[in-house]
């Protein structure tokens, strides 16, 4: 790049202390910054709270015009602007939200030089008379925010932002940043190719998070337990609780609420002024926790979120990863605590099997959840399984569930045997499909109505797997299922033999499980 006269470093330096406050930066934000300031472009992976927002906002104010910055978080852009004004920074933004008089104003003041910075939804970019509006003013930059949007490989796809590719043709000479939060290397890959970031210099952070403590408990009873985590380690804490449906989270607010935890809901299907109301209330009220649909939390910057728990299974890694990154941004010791069980793994099949999009996608969202599920059942260490799923490689942490509590590892072939040949004859002898509540009445030997009716008791297999309780052989079956040695479709979850189950059938592989210990975390605290 062009080395600038006015030694960017420099004014960048005292624009972070006269403007932000700040006394040095932090990680590579200098580097990416000059990269910005000079005229590159740059693709910026760190982790949230990492300090991405300075990346573009400080370039941006060190060069002249305006900086663009594109981000879908539309129910943001007034916090982010109001926030950029307290501090004397000249911003406005435009989106759906506003009427005919607020966008000209906003768009008076981005033409005649009175902005520093100007947020834009990406669907603004669609409207013929926003691009022209663009091409009269002079831009700065363009900051293309939550880049992993971008990525159809990954699991917050906006169509919209598929045309940002057409930034650089259209102002071939203004420099591009691009930041994300999580992106594997894969998606990593995606962004630069999708948004013609081939010259750009990519600045990867290291994506852990010591300070929050991983934890993946097995479900039983998940209000239960999750009250239990609350009044035993997070008495008056601040934090988020997320639940896959409405329906659970009004549930689960309410449950909490009425002992005593002061908790309120937030969905989509809310009204967006209650929705507006409990997003603030969270902001700034102290303690409060919010159960909410993953429609919550992008872009939220509460530096004191405690725990973020999880009442069902996320439905991929890097979902997992960007919830649970909202805690514990003040770098203070936080918990991300989730409960999963069977019936998730059966539920989110179910969702995979009947979604829109076409069979690749459906392959997609399968093997999003395979990862999510390797991570639940790893007998290793959550944060070195995590961090390597983005590709990159970290030390045993001793600060997650299963460093502290290291879960035994047992030999579970005899029983991944039996049930996959329980699953094997049904199929084969019977031709028949049935859920894991049938297979494990068929190896406990129950002679329930549903077994009788269907004479299941005459199966060789009837009784053979007494050695183990129920919840343990839903241990078993969630265990082959993240192995993929058995696979779940459809509405009732029939469990079905996948390629690799002949190898153990055919006893050419051996399968080790890992046994729940009692109470994962809270029992190593309470002793230390
Ligand atoms: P991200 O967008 O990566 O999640 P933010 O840009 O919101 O992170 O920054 C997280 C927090 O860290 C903010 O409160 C921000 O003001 C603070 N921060 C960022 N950079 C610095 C710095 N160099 N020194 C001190 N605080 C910083
Ligand atoms: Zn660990």
């Amino acid at each position: 790049f062009p080395e600038d006269s006015a030694n960017p470093a420099s004014e960048a330096a005292q624009v972070l202390h006269r403007v932000f406050g700040y006394d040095t930066f932090r990680g590579e934000q200098q580097e990416i910054i000059d990269t910005v300031v000079a005229g590159g472009d740059a693709l910026v992976l760190m982790p949230t709270g990492g300090g991405k927002s300075l990346c573009y906002q400080i370039p941006a104010l060190v060069r002249s015009g305006v900086g663009v910055v594109i981000s879908p978080l539309i129910a943001l852009m007034q916090d982010q602007v109001d926030a950029l004004t307290a501090l004397g920074v000249r911003a406005g933004f435009l989106n759906s939200t506003q009427d005919y008089e607020q966008r000209r104003e906003v768009e008076q003041a981005f033409l005649s030089g009175e902005l520093d910075l100007l947020y834009l939804a990406p669907e603004r970019l669609r409207v013929e008379a926003t691009t022209r509006l663009l091409d009269q003013g002079k831009i700065s930059l363009f900051a293309i925010d939550e880049a992993h949007c971008v990525s159809q490989w990954g699991h917050d796809f906006r169509p919209d932002y598929l045309m940002l590719s057409e930034l650089h043709e259209r102002w071939p000479d203004v420099p591009r940043i691009a930041l994300t939060a999580t992106a594997t290397e894969a998606t990593h890959r995606e962004i630069a190719t999708r948004l013609n970031l081939t010259e750009a210099k990519h600045f990867v952070a290291s994506f852990d998070r010591p300070n929050i403590q991983y934890r993946i408990v097995s479900k039983d009873s998940p209000q239960r337990q999750l009250l239990d985590l609350l009044r035993t380690e997070h008495a008056g804490d601040a934090g988020i609780v997320y639940c896959l449906s409405r329906n659970s989270v009004e549930k689960t607010a309410t449950f909490l609420t009425q002992n005593g935890i002061e908790a309120v809901p937030y969905h989509a299907g809310l009204d967006s002024r209650i929705r507006a109301k409990n997003q603030s209330r969270f902001l700034r009220e102290d303690g409060l926790v919010v159960v909410a649909t993953i429609a919550f939390g992008m872009g939220i910057d509460k530096p004191d979120v405690r725990f973020v728990a999880h009442l069902d299974l996320p439905k991929s890694v890097e979902g997992y990863y960007q919830e649970t990154g909202r805690a514990g941004r003040d770098g203070l010791p936080s918990t991300a605590w989730l409960a999963y069980g069977l019936q998730d793994v059966v539920q989110q099949r179910k969702m995979i099997d009947t979604s829109e999009g076409d069979a690749a996608h459906r392959r997609r969202l399968g093997t999003h959840l395979d990862a999510m599920l390797a991570l639940c059942e790893t007998v290793q260490c959550r944060r070195t399984q995590l961090l390597a799923y983005f590709g990159q490689s970290g030390e045993v942490c001793g600060n997650c569930d299963t460093c502290m509590t290291p879960p035994e590892s047992w030999d579970g072939t005899i029983p991944a045997q039996k049930l996959l040949s329980t699953v094997y004859r049904l199929q084969h002898e019977r031709n028949q499909k049935f859920g894991a509540g049938q297979v494990i009445d068929i190896l406990l030997g129950k002679t329930t109505e549903k077994v009788k009716q269907f004479r299941h008791e005459d199966l060789t297999v009837f009784g053979i797997g007494t050695e183990l309780k129920d919840t343990e052989w839903r241990g078993v079956i969630r265990q082959l299922l993240a192995q993929r040695l058995l696979t779940v479709e459809g509405d009732y979850g029939t469990l079905l033999l996948t390629d690799d189950s002949t190898e153990v059938l055919s006893r050419r592989r051996e399968v080790m499980m890992r046994r729940e210990p009692e109470r994962v975390g809270r029992s190593s605290r309470s002793s230390s």
